[in-house]
C-alpha cells in the first residue's frame, strides 16, 4: 500500500486564491487594502529568503507589504520603537518579526510588544492564552496549515488519537492545542518521552516537529495513519554531486509512505502552507480590525 500524498504546494495555492478573493472584496466593497509588515533584524541568509518570499506572496494576493530590514547591531529599544510605530499604523493589519533575533535582543519582550490583534504569527502571550482557552485567537501559521490539511483530508478529527512529537512554542504546543480543540485525544511527545516508537504507533494522526532528519521510520507509523511532517532538515546528497545537499523531513519518507494512509512530503508539504496561512491570518486580522465578518475557512 502506498499513502496518499498530501500536496501542500497545491493546497497552499488554493488558500492564496481564497485570500486574494477576500483582498479584492475588501478593496472593492470597503476600500480597505490589508497590509502586512515584516521586520528582519540582521542578515541571516535563510531568514532573508523567508522574508523575501513572504513579501512577494503578500504582493501577489493584492495586499500591501511593508519590509523593514534593520542591521544586526540594532539596539533592542530601536526594534521596540519600530514595533510601537507599526502597532499604531492603521495601514498595517499584521506584524511579523522574523525569528531568530540576534542574541542581544530578548525575543519574548519583542513578541509580547506586538499588538495582539496584529500578531499574525500568534506568538504573543495573549494569543497563546486565547488559543489554550478555546477563544478567538491569532493562530500560529505552521500549525494552522497542518490543521487545514488534516481537516481537508479527514473531515472531522473528533475522537482520533493524535501524537505531536515536539513541544516548541511555535509548532508542537499550538499544534496540540488545535488538535485538542478539534476533539482529538492528544499526546505530546518530546526528547524525554519513554518508548517514543510505541507512542507513535498509537497515532491515527502523527505530527513530527522535531528538527531531526528522518528520525521517525515507517515502522513507528500505524498502518493507515495520517502523517504530517513539519521538519525541515538539510542533509548531504552526494548522489546529486559533490557538496550538494537536499531537504528532508523528520519522517523517513520512503518507509513511512508504505504504511501511512496519507503523508505530507518534504519539501512540498507543510512548508508552503506556512506562508499561505500568514496571508490568511492577515486577512483575518484586517477583518477583525474593521469589524467585518472574517472568512470562516481561513482560521481555526
Ligand atoms: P525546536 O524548538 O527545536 O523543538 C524541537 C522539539 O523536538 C523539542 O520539543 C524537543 O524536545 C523535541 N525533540 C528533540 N529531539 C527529540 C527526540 N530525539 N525525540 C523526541 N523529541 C525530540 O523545533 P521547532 O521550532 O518546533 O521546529 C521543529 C522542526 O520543524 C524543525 O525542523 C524546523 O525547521 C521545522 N519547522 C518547519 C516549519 C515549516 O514552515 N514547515 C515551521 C517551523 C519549524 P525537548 O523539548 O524535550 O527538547
Amino acid at each position: 500500500m502506498s499513502a496518499k500524498i498530501i500536496d501542500g504546494k497545491a493546497f497552499a495555492a488554493t488558500v492564496r486564491e481564497k485570500v486574494a478573493g477576500h483582498v479584492s472584496r475588501l478593496r472593492e466593497v470597503h476600500n480597505i487594502v490589508p497590509g502586512l509588515a515584516v521586520v528582519l533584524v540582521g542578515d541571516d541568509p535563510a531568514s532573508e529568503v523567508y522574508v523575501r518570499n513572504k513579501g512577494k506572496q503578500t504582493l501577489e494576493v493584492g495586499m500591501n507589504s511593508y519590509e523593514h530590514k534593520l542591521p544586526e547591531d540594532t539596539p533592542e529599544a530601536d526594534l521596540l520603537a519600530l514595533v510601537a510605530r507599526l502597532n499604531a499604523d492603521p495601514a498595517v493589519h499584521g506584524i511579523l518579526v522574523q525569528l531568530p533575533l540576534p542574541d542581544h535582543i530578548d525575543d519574548e519582550k519583542v513578541l509580547n510588544a506586538i499588538e495582539p490583534a496584529k500578531d499574525v504569527d500568534g506568538f504573543h502571550i495573549l494569543n497563546v492564552g486565547l488559543l489554550a482557552t478555546g477563544q478567538k485567537a491569532m493562530v500560529p501559521c505552521t500549525p494552522l496549515g497542518c490543521l487545514m490539511m488534516l481537516r481537508a483530508h479527514h473531515g472531522s478529527l473528533s475522537g482520533l488519537n493524535a501524537v505531536v512529537v515536539g513541544r516548541s512554542n511555535i509548532v508542537g504546543k499550538p499544534m496540540a492545542q488545535l488538535l485538542l480543540r478539534d476533539s482529538c485525544t492528544v499526546t505530546i511527545a518530546h526528547s524525554r518521552t519513554k518508548d517514543l516508537a510505541a507512542v507513535c504507533r498509537g497515532a491515527d494522526i502523527l505530527v513530527a516537529a522535531v528538527g531531526r532528519a528522518q528520525m521517525i521510520p515507517g515502522d513507528w507509523v500505524k498502518p493507515g495513519a495520517t502523517v504530517i511532517d513539519v521538519g525541515i532538515n538539510r542533509i548531504a546528497a552526494p548522489e546529486k554531486g559533490e557538496g550538494k545537499s537536499r531537504l528532508v523531513g523528520d519522517v523517513e519518507f520512503g518507509s513511512a509512505v508504505q504504511v501511512a494512509g496519507a503523508i505530507t512530503p518534504v519539501p512540498g508539504g507543510v512548508g508552503p502552507m506556512t506562508i499561505a496561512c500568514l496571508l490568511a491570518n492577515t486577512i483575518t486580522a484586517c477583518c477583525r480590525a474593521n469589524d467585518l465578518p472574517e472568512p470562516s475557512d481561513l482560521t481555526a
